[in-house]
This record gives structure tokens, sequence and C-alpha cells, in this order.
């Protein structure tokens, strides 16, 4: 069975559901496909935070020297896994490449125009008539020593110079501010600007909404092959059916390289594995979201439909498309709230979920919201990295726009495809 389509919307984690939202919105007929259930990827147990305050790519100065100090430390937020992998050396060059000042310098101002942008956005959303756990009280991050946060003042300087500016606090403001944090911390930076949310409950809540708007969800359906005549696609074949569709986008996160390679197109993402562990609300629990500065935990109160929970997510893993989840750096995930948070003890929490995903990491850290020069109906949106959920809404709009011809909101000729 072949069926028509305007709009073919491949992949239903936030980045889809977005550009799905948004495209509705312009009055365009979309059709989205997602191969398990809507947000089932790197979408579903992430930290939730949405951060005007990382709008410094992850390929940045320090990023190497960090990285390669982690490497020897099997419980380290980073990891590469050995392997003869040439699309990983490839990308790993092409990363090494932007981790310079001049780099951070050009893209900081972006991604501060796209974070603030998609905050902006996440406020009208939380309008609509569903519940996503959504709270505006800033970010703290959190420092246990004078070297670690000495070194976040340094980073935070180039960020305040474009616009994206935090408090610095000393223990006792934090302990004030926030009285679950430990006594004796070294300070912490507070960006006000940031915000939290359920991310699963986000993406599933505007799914249900648009679906309701009359756009066609069809979960637990695979894109198995795309076809293509000069420079347009004719058919997208599923699990499920084919279909014959105006406009695609392709929003299928870390899967992303391996759609594009139907078309042969190159797109240099890197799955990076990150974990999270979500604990049913303590007595004593955060009410600010939260990053433990030396450890890179995440740590996120939130809403959910079953009841309070409290988030703890970090670690980056670069070991390919592989989901598999390693208890070591787990429990140093967990361990980690012990240095920083009373009550974290581990027999005072009750586990709800242990959860990895594969954030798709370009190696400049800016995504592709890009229409390819060889199509004329093709639309890619991935490679969000650390920033996705922030990125999500600016994204769906960015998408919405370039198909129906319109001027972007912000300009997108750096997160083309060809710019590698
Ligand atoms: C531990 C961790 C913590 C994080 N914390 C944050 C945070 O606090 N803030 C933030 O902004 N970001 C965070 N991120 C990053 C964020 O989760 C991602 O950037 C974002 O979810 C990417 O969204 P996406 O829609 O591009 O990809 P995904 O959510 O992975 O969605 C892609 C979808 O495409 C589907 N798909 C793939 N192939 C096919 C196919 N052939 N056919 C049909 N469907 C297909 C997949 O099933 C998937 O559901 C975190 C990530 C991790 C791992």
């Amino acid at each position: 069975m072949t069926e028509r389509a305007d709009v073919l919307i491949i992949g239903g984690g936030i980045i889809g559901v977005c550009a799905a939202h948004y495209l509705a919105e312009r009055g365009r007929q979309v059709t989205l496909v997602e191969q398990g259930e809507i947000a089932s990827g790197s979408s579903y147990g992430n930290a939730g935070l949405i951060v005007p305050s990382h709008s410094t790519p992850l390929a940045a100065p320090g990023a190497l020297a960090s990285g390669l100090k982690w490497m020897l430390d099997p419980e380290s937020p980073f990891y590469i896994k050995p392997r003869l992998d040439l699309d990983l050396f490839d990308w790993l060059l092409k990363f090494t490449a932007h981790c310079t000042d001049a780099h951070a310098r050009r893209a900081i101002p972006l991604l501060r125009d796209l974070s603030l942008a998609s905050a902006d956005l996440f406020d009208e959303l939380a309008a609509l008539d569903f519940h996503f756990g959504y709270s505006r009280k800033g970010l703290l991050l959190v420092y246990k020593t004078e070297e670690g946060l000495k070194h976040a003042i340094d980073e935070a300087r180039l960020l305040a110079e474009c616009g994206v500016v935090s408090k610095t606090l000393n223990a006792n403001d934090v302990c004030a501010l926030e009285p679950t944090v430990q006594s004796g911390m070294a300070g912490a930076l507070y960006f006000t600007r940031d915000a939290h949310l359920n991310p699963a409950e986000f993406v599933r809540g505007l799914a249900e909404w648009v679906g309701k708007k009359g756009v066609r969800i069809h979960a637990n359906t695979t894109v198995t092959g795309i076809e293509k005549a000069g420079r347009r696609i004719e058919t997208v074949k599923t699990t499920n059916g084919d279909f014959q569709p105006s406009e695609v986008v392709v929003a299928a996160g870390a899967w992303s390289p391996g759609l594009a390679r139907a078309l042969d197109l190159r797109l240099p993402i890197q799955p990076a594995k990150g974990y999270s562990v979500t604990v049913k609300r303590p007595a004593s629990c955060p009410i600010i979201s939260m990053i433990l500065g030396e450890s890179r935990v995440a740590v996120t109160p939130m809403d959910s439909a079953a009841g309070p929970i409290l988030r703890f997510a970090g670690t980056l893993e670069l070991a390919g498309m592989d989901l598999t989840i390693n208890q070591r750096r787990v429990n140093a995930i967990r361990r980690a709230a012990n240095h920083y948070l009373v009550g974290m003890s581990a027999d005072g929490l009750e586990t709800v979920e242990v959860w990895g995903g594969l954030r798709p990491c370009s190696p400049d850290g800016l995504p592709f919201i890009a229409r390819p020069a060889p199509f004329d109906n093709l639309t890619v949106a991935a490679g969000h990295a650390m920033i996705g959920i922030s990125l999500g809404p600016i994204t769906g709009k960015l998408v919405a726009q370039m198909v129906c011809g319109e001027k972007t909101a912000v300009d997108v000729t750096p997160l083309r495809v060809e710019r590698f």
C-alpha cells in the first residue's frame, strides 16, 4: 500500500514532534513515523534542562584536555570505546579542529539566540492544555572545590560577554537559595533564565495535542528505505506501508546518519551515550535543578503523572549505537549526589528507573537544521547533542519555516549540512 502525504516526518523525539506542531500550525498536513513509541529515543529519560546557560558548544577550548584526563578513569563522566571505526576517527579529527577559542566565539552567539528563542517558545507551549512539569527556577552549577569554581567562572566570562549572564554565589548564598546543598561547598554559578521539565511528558503531551489537531502519528513504524528520483525524494518505505510525500523531514536523532546514507548524504553525527537514574522524590529534595560541577551530574526535580521524582543524569560515552548500561558509571552518577546534597544516601532513595540514551553529536557542537543542497524536498533536523530538549521548539519552528519557504527566525546558514 502506498499513501500520499504532504509532509512526512521521520522520528518521534522532541525534534520531530516540535516540527509537527509548527508545521500543523501553518496548515500543513503532517504525518509522523516513529520506530518505537513516541519519545522512546534520547528524548525520553534525559535531564530535562532548558539551558541557555549551555550556549558554549561541546567542541570548546579545554574539552580535549579534560577528555584525555577522564579517559583513564573507569567511573569518569567521559569515555571513548577504543575501536577501528573510520567515521569515529573522522569525527574526532573534526571535533579537535573545532576546539578553539575562535570557534567558541562564533558558536556561542548563535546557540544563545537559539536557546533564548526556544526558552520563550516553551513559555507559550506551557499555556497549551497539557502538563509537562515546566518550572522556571533557574539552574545552579555547584562546585565543591575552589579550582572547579574558578574554572567555571572563567568559562562563564565568555558566555557573559555574549549576554548569557550568571550570578556567582558563595557557600552561604547557595544554601540559603537551595537548602538541600551541603554546607562547605566552594560556591555556585546561578543561571536564572534556565528552566526544567519532564521531557517524556512534554514530547508525548505535544504529540497527543498535535494528533488532536490532525497530525497523523504512526508509532511502531520503522523507515526501511528511501527512494529518490533526481532532486526529489519519491518514496519512503516503512514497515507499515510506503509513503509518497511532498516533503520529508529527517529528525531521527542519532539514527539520522543511517537514513541520510540511503540518500548519499554524509551526516557526521556520533551517538554519545548518557545515563539517568530516576528515584522517587526523597524527603529532602531540591527545588532548583543543578549540575554537580566536578562530577558533571545533572540533578532535576520533576513532576510526573505517577508522582514527583528526582532524576540524576550524566556521562558521555562515544561507544557507537550501543545502549547497554555500564553499571559502574551509573553507580558513579548515583554516588555523586552524596558529595553535594543532604539526605542522598543510597538506602534513602527508591529507584524508579535506570535509563541510557544516545545524544546525537555533531563535531562542532552545532545541530544540522538545513535543506541539503542536492534535494528540493528534504529537511534535516538532527545533531543537537546535549541540548536537544532546550532547542526542540525553536528547531521545530525553523523546520516549519524552511519547509514553508518563509524567512527563518534565526539565520540558519551555519547549520547547513555542507559545512563539513
Ligand atoms: C543522559 C542525557 C541527558 C540529557 N539531558 C539533556 C538536558 O538536560 N537538556 C537538553 O536540552 N538535552 C539533554 N539531552 C540531549 C537530548 O536528550 C537530545 O539532544 C534530544 O533528545 C534529541 O532529540 P531528537 O528528537 O533529535 O532525537 P531522539 O529523541 O533520539 O528521537 C529520534 C527518534 O527517531 C526514531 N527513529 C530512528 N530511526 C528511525 C527509523 N528508521 N524509522 C522511524 N523512526 C526512527 C527513534 O526511535 C527516536 O525516537 C540529554 C541526553 C542524554 C542522553
